[in-house]
């Protein structure tokens, strides 16, 4: 296929070279210049867009998702895939569905799971959001970047299953902390609670996987002194879109608003920016409850 490819940051880069290796025609754009191995240069969005069998989009938020809809869309050719796997709020991703229904392109929302090294193996989880026909024309290219593509239903749907899950994922992060904290405390060695929790009921990706204690469970980002992995704004960035969600929906999420100002302490008044989201358990860590 012949594809625009715009965002090339720490995922799309990764992303793009897949596809070239894959054989496909990449033509790339960035707003910082970029060079992606075998991926040609395009002076702008439009360039990378025009005329191509789909565009892909990796961008930081909603806002950008936005701007590029608007420049690309009345230069791309109907009939055209529009993949954008960026994590943005549901709201940008189906006007800018519905902007691209109408310019007769076929959108799918498409956001990621795995991260840096999920891009850069080809070992991706893509969540989607779009018509049959949108998700039919984007799976060969998940086939390529990805392990697993789920088609989630219409637009958006793919960003309201990526922030239901990564509000999952910060909860439960936060009271595997809790509880390595609460052992501390209680003189249970961390070791053992692992052995106990990773086999019992309360076990978790968080515990099993990816473990925030350093030294137990699987190698994780907490070996490593908490170098990201995934990092905390990443995950404060998921769960503010969370609650942006649920009240659009009127959903009750006491859990991920509890979550959400969590992670936004310890990122902007604590020291969690550029460090993984299971540093989390060093603020456990240093403070004691309240009298
Ligand atoms: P990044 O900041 O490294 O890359 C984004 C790129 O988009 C940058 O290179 C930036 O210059 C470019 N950009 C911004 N506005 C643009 C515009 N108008 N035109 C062209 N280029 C523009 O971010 P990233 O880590 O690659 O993440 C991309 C998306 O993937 C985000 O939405 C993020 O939430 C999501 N995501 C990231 C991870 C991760 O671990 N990094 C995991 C899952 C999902």
């Amino acid at each position: 296929m012949d594809i625009g490819f715009i965002g090339l940051g720490n995922m799309g880069a990764p992303m793009a070279a897949n596809l070239v290796a894959a054989g496909h025609r990449v033509t790339g754009h960035d707003l910082s210049d970029v060079t992606v191995d075998g991926v040609a240069v395009a002076g702008s969005a439009g360039e990378a867009a025009r005329g191509r069998d789909v565009v892909m989009t990796m961008l930081p938020d909603g806002a950008a998702l936005r701007a590029v809809a608007d420049d690309i869309l009345p230069v791309m050719a109907s009939g055209c895939g529009f993949v954008d796997c960026s994590t943005v709020d549901v709201a940008s991703a189906r006007a800018v569905a519905e902007q691209a229904m109408a310019a007769g392109m076929l959108p799918v929302d498409a956001p990621v799971s795995g991260g840096v090294g999920g891009a850069t193996g080809g070992t991706l989880t893509f969540m989607a959001g779009g018509s049959e026909a949108a998700f039919a024309l984007a799976e060969p290219l998940f086939a390529i970047m990805g392990q697993k593509a789920v088609h989630c239903g219409d637009s958006g749907a793919g960003q309201a299953a990526k922030i239901c899950n990564n509000m999952i994922l910060g909860a439960t992060m936060i009271v595997t902390c809790e509880a390595f904290a609460l052992a501390d405390g209680l003189g249970l060695d961390r070791q053992k609670m692992f052995d106990v929790v990773s086999t019992s009921s309360g076990y978790s990706w968080t515990m099993n996987a990816y473990c925030p204690a350093p030294g137990v469970g699987p190698s994780s980002p907490s070996d490593n002194d908490y170098t990201p992995g995934f990092a905390a704004e990443l995950m404060l960035k998921d769960l503010r879109l969370a609650q942006q969600a649920a009240g659009d929906a009127g959903a009750d999420t006491p859990l991920g608003a509890a979550a959400m100002s969590l992670y936004a302490d310890f990122v902007e008044s604590g020291d969690g920016l550029g460090r993984d989201f299971s540093a989390m358990l060093q603020r456990f860590e240093k403070r004691r409850r309240s009298p």
